[in-house]
């Protein structure tokens, strides 16, 4: 990949950690926030339900905040944009479409069709 093509992500990745990490930092205030208003055990059931989804949201956040750290660990060490599997390069667009990917279109088909 050229350098200006690294550049580029590299900037798209590190944008997306930090406004993935102030989403995180929100959730994270809003659990707080809500356990002091819980009083009787309506209430309670309400912020029970709500910290479910709060807490499933925060998981696929930490997945995202993972495999974006990772993309950019690979794009300093020179492995950004390199199937993890076959080795070859992934091609451009579709690191565009989804820059954390670490597997070309071809093994990702692959992929999907065992775990069918
Ligand atoms: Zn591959």
């Amino acid at each position: 990949m050229r350098e200006k093509q690294l550049d580029f992500f590299k900037q798209l990745l590190t944008e997306q950690l930090r406004t993935l990490l102030g989403q995180a930092d929100l959730t994270v205030r809003g659990l707080v926030d809500n356990s002091e208003t819980s009083a009787d055990l309506l209430d309670r059931a309400t912020f029970e339900s709500e910290r479910g989804t709060m807490l499933r949201i925060r998981d696929r956040e930490s997945k995202l905040i993972r495999k974006i750290q990772r993309a950019l660990e690979n794009l300093d060490d020179g492995t950004y944009g390199i199937c993890e599997v076959c080795e070859k390069e992934i091609a451009i667009e579709r690191l565009k479409a989804r820059p954390v990917t670490t597997l070309c279109i071809q093994c990702k088909t692959k992929m999907e069709a065992l775990e069918r």
